[in-house]
């Protein structure tokens, strides 16, 4: 017998939406189950944003709603009405605290504080090295992202992004409305923007955002942000309440789902869109997906990228990394040019093919002709070519046994 049923490694937002759903589903609410992580989650480390029609899983979460939002491209503005969907904020540390007293009513589960080192899968054991100590499972659910490269052709991006949560001495912002882009400021070192998402009339999360393939120095975050707020938004007097930052791979890399009985969720699971880094959403409908199966006794079923999003994304990044057209230039086509409803549902992988065509049509023609061939008929000379993954396994890599 296994120490535990299931083992959680990574209480973040994809090991913990598990869990919940997990003991929140009355066929699986007894299983014995060890979630571990090597980080104590008391820290406000992250906000999350995505869209959404109604109410999601975790509505009861939502920290601030957006029913409109500005987009700058430097010449010209647009508001955008939402409709139907809603853009909304969780702040991490009420999903965590929130996570953690739900899970402590449940004296099946173990929360555990420890480094997760390896992971091990075949036909006679499940198992995890924590802290140099072996546990045993009946699966494992991993959400701790391997540090070795992905193997395959694939493009790759960071999106870098710095934010403050400022407070102004005077009224300044329109709370129901949110800036989901704002192109004034340089582009000089590549697709460069600003989000502007207002608490009240005084207080705003601000956050300059970077799509490139390299960090920049912490003096040049700093310098954006302040001239941003000083020059574009016209605040002088004002404190940083709270600071945010953070690097997300935009790949199109394909990520192995489970491997024998271990299966990757979150990010680690590639669920984080390519084109936008957008994961929220993709995790919450993953994990719906993974307790519905367990709950009628079958493996985890798991919903795969379409291949015609798949497409649209490595064209996307096709023209962003080989500067086919300046991101500025691109994301300016698709918010002036389209209607907000088309593009929410495109960018979140529910749009019909008529929606589909209403997006392709207000983007430039050449250089997305240019990408879309060479996906479709060229995989070669301007795909970034990574080493297959025969690296030496690092400490926490996960390794499998078919
Ligand atoms: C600052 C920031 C802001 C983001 N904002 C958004 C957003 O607005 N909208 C959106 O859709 N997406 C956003 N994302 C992307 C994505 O939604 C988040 O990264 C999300 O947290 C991914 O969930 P996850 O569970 O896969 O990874 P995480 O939430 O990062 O969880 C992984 C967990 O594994 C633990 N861990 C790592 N290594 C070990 C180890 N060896 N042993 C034990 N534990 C370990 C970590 O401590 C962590 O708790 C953001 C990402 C960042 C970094």
């Amino acid at each position: 017998m296994p120490d535990y049923d299931f083992c959680i490694t990574g209480a973040g937002c994809a090991g913990l939406s598990l869990l919940v759903r997990i003991l929140s589903t009355p066929p699986l609410q007894k299983k014995k189950i060890l979630l571990v992580d090597s980080h104590t989650k008391k820290d406000n480390d992250r906000t999350w944003c995505f869209w959404e029609k109604g109410e999601g899983y975790f509505e009861n979460l939502v920290h601030r709603r957006w029913s409109s939002l500005q987009f700058h491209d430097g010449h010209q503005s647009r508001l955008l009405d939402t409709a139907p969907y809603i853009y909304k904020m969780i702040r991490g540390i009420d999903f965590y605290t929130y996570c953690f007293r739900f899970i402590q009513q449940f004296d099946n589960v173990v929360h555990l504080h420890g480094k997760v080192e390896s992971l091990h899968s075949d036909a006679a054991c499940t198992c995890a090295v924590i802290d140099g100590r072996k546990i045993t499972a009946g699966r494992i659910f991993n959400s701790i992202p391997s540090p070795a490269p992905a193997a395959g052709r694939h493009w790759l991006l960071l999106q870098h992004f710095r934010g403050w949560v400022i407070r102004s001495l005077r009224p300044v912002f329109t709370p129901q409305q949110g800036t989901i882009m704002d192109f004034r400021t340089t582009q000089q070192y590549g697709t460069s923007f600003f989000y502007v998402l207002p608490h009240s009339p005084t207080e705003a999360l601000v956050e300059c955002t970077f799509f490139t393939d390299s960090l920049l120095p912490d003096m040049t975050y700093t310098h954006l942000l302040t001239r941003y707020i000083s020059k574009v938004l016209r605040i002088t007097d004002y404190v940083i309440l709270e600071r945010e930052e953070g690097v997300i791979p935009m790949s199109t890399a394909t990520y192995p789902h489970s491997q024998h009985r271990i299966h990757h969720i979150g990010a680690a699971a590639g669920l984080t869109k390519p084109s936008t880094g957008y994961t929220f959403k993709n995790i919450q409908r993953d994990c719906a997906a993974i307790v519905r199966s367990l709950a009628n006794n079958n493996e985890p079923s798991r919903k795969h990228t379409s291949p015609r999003f798949r497409l649209y994304d490595r064209i996307m990044l096709n023209v962003l990394v080989t500067k086919k057209l300046s991101g500025q230039h691109l994301f300016s086509s698709l918010f002036t040019h389209t209607h907000p409803a088309d593009l929410l549902a495109f960018l979140d992988e529910t749009s019909t093919p008529s929606q589909d065509w209403r997006i392709i049509r207000s983007l430039p023609k050449a250089p997305f002709l240019r990408a879309m061939l060479g996906e479709l008929f060229q995989p070669g000379p301007g795909y970034i070519p990574v080493r297959p993954s025969r690296d030496p396994l690092p400490t926490h890599t996960v390794c499998s046994e078919e």
